[in-house]
């Protein structure tokens, strides 16, 4: 049997709650036999915790406050993720997801720099890894990233979708590329950027309920799906599937420590 971890997954959400064993179950079948559960925001915390008691051997669990939640509320709600993250120390395996999206809405750009660098200071003090979401704000996390104070700093750029030179500089920074779906879509530059990307710095993951790979684009998506993504990055890096689940094995090993 050939076996993956889907590195961020939602399967906590509400979209799952009519068959969320049967989900697991399909997981277990194709092989994808651990999942990491990134934090939206403190409505995520319960769910999310449920999740971690059901299927304790299975699911592990990232806290943080996610980039599109942070609004002038942030010093409350960073509170309330911090002192989940302290607590339940034990349920948890890195912070996540933070980071920037300058996509839809700028109104929080700052309070998103203050609220990412908060987590980044977490993340240093617990000696935990970051999982980072970066849309249309490459540069500004790659910025924050090289700043001194973060030079012992590890951790995934989830759903990666930067050009060829950021990719460079987050390879050297020893940063992983997490991929998903989006490397199946006819227009996705990343099959070309992976070329340049050695496999010890790939990750997999679906970001379920989102962003389905194709042929099931604009479905829901669920970590099931992983096998696609796999087998889409096997036949870019000439690679058998074998080999490939145990690179990333060891990558998620080295990162995430499970
Ligand atoms: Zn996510």
């Amino acid at each position: 049997m050939i076996y993956f971890t889907d590195t961020h997954t939602h399967l906590y959400l509400e979209e799952f709650d009519i068959d969320r064993q049967e989900v697991v179950e399909k997981c277990l079948e194709f092989g994808v036999n651990k999942l990491i559960l990134p934090c939206v925001d403190e409505t995520s915390i319960l769910p999310l915790q449920q999740m971690l008691h059901d299927y304790p051997d299975i699911c592990h669990g990232a806290m943080g406050l996610h980039p599109t939640s942070v609004d002038n509320n942030y010093e409350k709600q960073l509170e309330v993720i911090h002192k989940e993250l302290i607590d339940n120390a034990k349920d948890y395996i890195a912070i996540g997801e933070i980071g920037m999206d300058l996509y839809w809405d700028k109104t929080y750009r700052q309070q998103q720099e203050i609220v990412l660098r908060e987590q980044f200071d977490w993340a240093v003090a617990l000696n935990m890894p970051v999982i980072i979401h970066c849309r249309n704000a490459e540069e500004e996390i790659i910025n924050i990233v090289g700043d001194a104070k973060y030079r012992d700093l590890r951790g995934v750029f989830h759903c990666w979708s930067g050009n060829m030179e950021q990719t460079e500089r987050i390879l050297e920074m020893d940063f992983y590329i997490g991929i998903g779906g989006t490397v199946t879509y006819k227009n996705s530059k990343l099959p070309e950027i992976l070329l340049q990307v050695p496999t010890n710095r790939i990750l997999l993951e679906t970001d379920s309920p989102y962003l389905s790979p194709m042929p099931y684009r604009g479905k829901r998506n669920d970590s099931g799906n992983i096998i696609i993504i796999a087998q889409k990055i096997s036949e870019i890096k000439k690679m058998a599937l074998k080999e490939l689940s145990e690179q990333i094995k060891i990558n998620v090993k080295r990162l995430f420590g499970i």
